[in-house]
């Protein structure tokens, strides 16, 4: 029986009356599932969204976010196994279905434990220092990120339903908004079996996801300000949705992630014999056969040196031409159908439009089409292809985008000319530089790299532990300029920062300390009472300071420190080469010296909640300490932070060490790991 597809709205899902589009098998057209969303009341969504949604997902602290996504990513990894028995029919092979599924719960894990280890357990976000806005100190500022009270729609390609979905999901979800998700119609049915899970996991606050199976309806005209568009998707649909009233007249924030012709250039170096040239090759035919070449990130263009180009022409193709194209359900396949054949039709077109300036060296559409298994009447197969341009500098080569297993060579004579003609492309997502010659490679990434959101230089030395030209990774940004839709996703937390408001604060410390619960130097002090690290995490308060005695810098301490470090630097040893340093009165104590003076000043030396001291942040020795220099330190409790899923707080002090004239000679933040009252029972 076919599967009418169902949308998720305020909490319960919508079959709609009629039947709507089908969705057929890419390889037997026969139809799997339809997909209708008439008489879905769209503003109700976005109202739930905003009101039952975003103040459920707000009231979560970035680590309460983090955890959620990595439970999610847990409970989604169980289930993968139920999306891959469907996925064949969407055309793809075990591999290209894991690159969707696993690929995308791995985005969950990465941000759920970026989240833990790099966001606070607050729902506001400090980002940098305080900045001096005068002399007077009363007055400084503070950048802050906050949630907006809106809602997100993502609306997808079809060539990613289940990555797609959840790559944006993580970061949406971290940045405290709620989502709603339109997948493209073509493979809808993957999307909706991944978002049933979501739902089924009962992981997310109730409104924070939402699933549209079908058309959008006017679900843009209700969208303002606060609110997102995260598009992926053709350029002209990008246009279309960039330019509507949302976007244009009430400042909605689009994203947009179009096609774009990337590109990989071997370097000059790169001849037959190298790793090089074999990783060259590798990595095009792969970026051609893997997904069918329906990837956003696939290698449209790549440059060769013209003296290696008849050797590249001949490893590409009698490596492509062995690819065994059939049903993906068939284990010899290696490469499956498109999704569609609406879809083969509009690859057999811009095939076609590539070879009015390019001869095809191996597939195309009048090729004939040998196939492992599947039906070539009804499937959607096409088979790998190889163009070579004629003129380099053809704008069409360099912009008439085949979504599907095509690759265009071009030849070019060095790194200026390979930069101009990658440039043709008007911006992409990635290019990749594969050549063991630095100086060629860093010429080339200083011309292409403000064409592109990611450049993946690959050589010997990281061909077995690099991952693929296409693999998006959420640690590295996805997105690209100019044509490629001029968006950035991902990109750590970074990615999370795009989709919240930053808010610059200004004020005298103590409302800024107060505002965002971090102390800052000049804010108020507090007298813990006893000394701080006598106190549970939870007993410390933001402000609690220790004044420590005093301590003086002698000669012999310097001496000392010397030799039993090993570090004789002539600034702490020789009076005269000393003074000659133009920093420098005389013999200085070592920095690190000061620092552990410091700390025999201000530490408790019992047992006690303080665990361990795992770092220092914002180091910078400020003035020399000289002998006979008497030094004392300030110790302030600045933040605090529990890491999701872990009995310990983190604290940072904000450290002050001053010398007998109140002068600051060294300043860092110390990171502590403290015990919980609670867990100490
Ligand atoms: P598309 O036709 O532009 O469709 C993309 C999405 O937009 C689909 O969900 C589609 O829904 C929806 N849509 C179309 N018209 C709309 C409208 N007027 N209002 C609201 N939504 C609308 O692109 P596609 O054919 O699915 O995807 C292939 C293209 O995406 C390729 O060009 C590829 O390069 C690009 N792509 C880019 C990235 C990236 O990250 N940069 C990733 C993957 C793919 P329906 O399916 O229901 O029409």
């Amino acid at each position: 029986m076919t599967q009418k597809l169902s949308s998720y709205a305020a909490g319960s899902w919508y079959a709609a009356a009629d039947d709507g589009t089908p969705i057929l098998d890419s390889s037997t057209g026969e139809v799997v599932a339809t997909v209708s969303a008439s008489g879905l009341d769209v503003a109700a969504m976005v109202e739930h969204a905003r009101t039952v949604g975003g103040p459920a997902l707000r009231a979560l602290t970035f680590q309460q976010r983090g955890l959620m996504l990595k439970e999610l990513g847990k409970y989604l990894t169980g289930r993968a196994g139920e999306i891959h028995a469907n996925y064949g029919a969407a055309g793809a092979t075990t591999p290209d279905a894991q690159v969707d599924v696993e690929g995308g719960i791995g985005v969950l894990f990465v941000y759920g434990s970026k989240a833990r280890r790099e966001l606070p357990d607050d729902t506001i976000y400090t980002d940098g220092g305080i900045e001096p806005l005068g002399k007077d100190p009363n007055f400084v500022g503070q950048t802050i990120y906050s949630s907006r009270p809106g809602v997100a729609v993502f609306i997808n390609a079809f060539n990613f339903p289940v990555w797609g979905m959840l790559e944006k999901l993580a970061p949406t979800l971290l940045a405290g908004l709620p989502v709603i998700v339109k997948p493209a119609t073509a493979t809808a049915q993957l999307a909706e079996q991944a978002f049933r899970q979501i739902i089924e996991s009962g992981i997310l606050p109730e409104g924070s996801v939402q699933f549209i199976a079908g058309g959008v309806g006017d679900l843009l005209d209700h969208l303002g300000g606060n609110d997102v568009i995260a598009f992926t998707g053709s350029a002209s649909t990008a246009a279309k949705l960039r330019s509507g009233p949302a976007v244009v007249e009430r400042s909605a924030t689009f994203n947009g992630e179009a096609d774009s012709l990337n590109a990989s250039i071997l370097g000059p170096d790169g001849g037959p014999d190298t790793e090089e040239f074999a990783q060259f090759i590798k990595t095009v035919a792969r970026e051609v056969t893997s997904k069918t070449g329906q990837k956003c990130t696939a290698i449209r263009r790549a440059l060769v040196p013209e003296p290696l180009l008849d050797k590249v022409i001949d490893a590409l193709t009698a490596r492509l031409g062995k690819v065994v194209v059939g049903d993906p359900r068939d284990p010899a396949t290696r490469m499956g159908p498109l999704v569609s054949v609406a879809q083969r039709d509009e690859v057999a077109g811009a095939v076609r439009r590539l070879a009015q300036g390019a001869d095809i060296l191996l597939g195309g559409p009048d090729a004939e089409l040998t196939l492992g298994s599947g039906d070539p009447a009804k499937g959607a197969f096409f088979p790998p292809t190889v163009l070579l341009a004629r003129d380099r500098r053809d704008r069409n080569l360099h912009t008439i985008e085949a979504f599907g297993p095509v690759t265009t060579l071009f030849p070019y004579t060095d790194a200026a000319e390979a930069a101009e003609l990658v440039a043709l492309g008007e911006g992409s997502l990635v290019a990749s530089v594969v050549s063991n010659d630095q100086q060629f490679v860093r010429d080339l990434v200083r011309e292409i790299a403000p064409f592109h959101g990611r450049l993946l230089l690959l050589d010997r030395d990281s061909a077995a532990a690099a991952t693929p030209h296409g693999a998006v990774l959420p640690n590295l940004i996805h997105g690209g300029p100019g044509r490629a839709g001029g968006g950035a996703e991902l990109g750590g937390i970074r990615g999370v920062l795009h989709l919240m408001q930053a808010t610059s604060l200004s004020g005298s410390p103590a409302l800024i300390a107060a505002a965002t619960g971090r102390w800052n130097a000049n804010a108020p002090e507090v007298d813990p009472g006893v000394h701080p690290f006598r106190k549970y995490y939870e007993q410390l308060q933001i402000g609690d300071t220790f004044h420590t005695g005093t301590r003086e810098i002698t000669l012999a301490d310097i001496e000392t420190f010397a030799h039993f470090t090993g570090d004789t630097f002539y600034a702490h040893m020789d009076d005269q080469a000393a003074a000659a340093n133009p920093l420098f009165e005389g013999r200085v104590a070592h920095g690190y010296f000061v620092l552990a003076a410091a700390a025999g000043l201000f530490v408790d030396p019992d047992p006690g909640p303080v665990l361990a001291n795992f770092g220092l942040d914002r180091l910078r020795f400020v003035k020399p300490v000289y002998p006979g220099d008497v030094i004392s330190v300030r110790l302030t409790c600045k933040a605090k932070t529990i890491r999701g899923g872990i009995d310990q707080g983190e604290v940072t002090w904000d450290v002050g060490v001053t010398n007998s004239d109140g002068e600051l000679v060294a300043a860092y933040d110390l990171l502590t790991i403290n015990a919980l009252e609670s867990a100490a029972g």
